[in-house]
């Protein structure tokens, strides 16, 4: 089967590496997804990857606790370079060559985010992994990686969830909730199906950058839904 996308652009959300911890990064879990990624390398897609901070810190908690919001949302997006550095160590462990690169300049451990350099390392083969978001508060990381799914013009954003894609019902509740194949951007945001925050969908709307909601945790799935295989929900045009 030929490769079905040529450049992807991953989320990871701050859970996704907290496992079943209550708080933090497993470093199994993170083991994981690498050896996913690596597959995936291997197989000649170029992959970015945007990672998220919940797991750490969010600023909307932050604010609810008597933080100044914008103040709060910057200790959220430190912590997700956090979770970008530790993702490149493990990956780094498997022999597979990535950057970091922040929207807040923290060169002492990351490049800045430029964007044409990170579309030479991907051109090389090399991960991209963008930390500290967008760089603005009031956003967050499911935006930005709408956002840089459109700069780097990737072919699919990839949505890693727990589920394995959008259903019709709470499937945990619901025993005849129903798995949909595809779904428009215009019913996801007419719903408000909480896959990504309405930002992200209309980002990836007006630029027709196709979603895929997969469930992260099976074994494999990166690899399959890079591969084309329909293992989740496709929202698109
Ligand atoms: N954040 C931000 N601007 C951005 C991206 C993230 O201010 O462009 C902050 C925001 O406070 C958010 C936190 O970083 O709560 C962590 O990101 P997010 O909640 O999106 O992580 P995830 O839910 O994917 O783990």
């Amino acid at each position: 089967m030929g490769l079905a996308y040529r450049r992807v652009l991953l989320k990871l959300s701050g859970e996704a590496l907290m496992g079943d911890l209550a708080y933090g990064i497993d470093p199994t879990v993170v083991d994981g997804i690498a050896d996913e990624i690596a597959e995936i390398v291997a197989s000649g897609v170029q992959i970015a990857i945007v990672v998220g901070g919940g797991n750490i810190f969010r600023g909307v908690k932050g604010a609810a606790s008597g933080m100044e919001r914008a103040t709060a949302d910057y200790v959220g997006m430190i912590a997700t370079v956090m979770n970008a550095i530790t993702l490149q160590d493990a990956l780094e462990r498997k022999n597979v060559l990535s950057r970091v690169q922040t929207a807040i300049e923290m060169k002492e451990v990351a490049e800045p985010y430029i964007r044409r350099r990170a579309m030479r390392h991907l051109e090389k083969g090399r991960v991209v992994i963008f930390g500290a978001g967008s760089g603005n508060p009031f956003f967050t990381t499911d935006t930005t990686a709408a956002l840089r799914a459109a700069e780097i013009s990737a072919d699919l954003l990839f949505k890693a969830t727990k589920v394995d894609g959008i259903y019709d019902a709470d499937p945990k509740t619901n025993p005849d909730a129903k798995r949909y194949e595809s779904l428009t951007y215009s019913h996801v945001l007419q719903h408000d199906l909480k896959v990504m925050d309405s930002t992200a969908i209309s980002l990836c709307k007006d630029n027709d950058i196709p979603i895929m909601v997969f469930d992260l945790s099976v074994k494999g799935n990166v690899k399959r839904a890079v591969m084309g295989e329909s293992i989740g929900t496709i929202v698109g045009g």
